[in-house]
């Protein structure tokens, strides 16, 4: 049997050990009252990142949020971990839901400022839709990338009634999939950005689950400057929009509190 190498095991170690210390609740510190979270890893990058996750809450409705699959456009990984800290201060929005976010889903093409990941591939083109396009950059065939395979298991396990991805720097709120439309414009009451269908890409994540398989996707577009904007104003100019996603149908209510000063 072929035996792991040495620098794999030690790379796996680490990051387990890693995993514990920065995800587990006990660990960083987080006080009893603030709602709890578990943590993992959906699967590998090319280059041997993990692909993390968090899970909160354990309602009946699901909602998946994930960032970072170009990753030149990557101001919705410091948002989706912004939106982490609200969701553990604010139980209520938490009531009767789970949220599983995926903050980076392409690590090494975040890593490296390249939209594509270390394959060359575009993993937002590498889904099994009835659509998917084998031209060069979009994978051989579906799911040839490990990143794009993690995505689908990870769906695949939570089932979400609706699921949001952030992007750049088309400014606007992109739906996909029937029921998807009324989503962005509850999202829409709360930015300026404007609700518009931009049209599903061969083989994209709003192409596959979207109008494939019914899971109404949301594409936040988010405008090319806010890769300049920290955490905190990010939240500010796009944190109500994504919480309207994560409440929906109910329309939000629940205002934030000062967690993030
Ligand atoms: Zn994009």
């Amino acid at each position: 049997m072929h035996k792991p190498s040495l620098p794999v095991v030690f790379l796996a170690v680490l990051c387990l050990a890693g995993c514990q210390g920065v995800d587990s609740p006990t660990v960083s510190g987080i006080s009893p009252a603030r709602q709890p979270y578990h943590a993992g890893i959906a699967g590998w990058s090319v280059q041997s990142r993990p692909l993390m996750y968090r899970v909160y809450g354990n309602g009946e409705d699901v909602v998946l949020l994930m960032a970072g699959i170009h990753g030149s456009e990557a101001a919705g990984v410091p948002l989706l971990e912004r939106l982490g800290q609200e969701l553990m201060n604010n139980p209520k929005l938490l009531a009767g839901r789970t949220v599983v976010i995926l903050p980076q889903v392409n690590p090494d093409g975040v890593k490296a400022g390249k939209r594509r990941n270390a394959n060359g591939v575009d993993l937002n083109r590498n889904f099994p839709a009835d659509n998917f396009d084998a031209i060069k950059g979009n994978g051989e065939e579906p799911l040839s990338q490990p990143e794009s395979r993690a995505v689908l298991k990870q769906i695949e396990r939570y089932t979400p009634s609706r699921i949001v991805t952030y992007h750049q720097p088309l400014s606007c709120v992109d739906y996909d999939g029937e029921g998807a439309q009324q989503i962005a414009e509850a999202m829409g009451e709360h930015t300026d950005l404007p609700v518009k269908r931009l049209g599903g890409r061969p083989g994209s994540l709003g192409s596959y689950f979207g109008i494939d398989r019914g899971i109404p996707c949301i594409t936040f577009e988010l405008p090319k400057n806010a890769s300049k904007m920290n955490a905190q104003e990010l939240w500010d100019s796009y944190g109500q929009a994504t919480l309207a996603a994560v409440v929906y149908p109910q329309p939000l209510e629940v205002q934030t509190t000062e967690s993030g000063k």
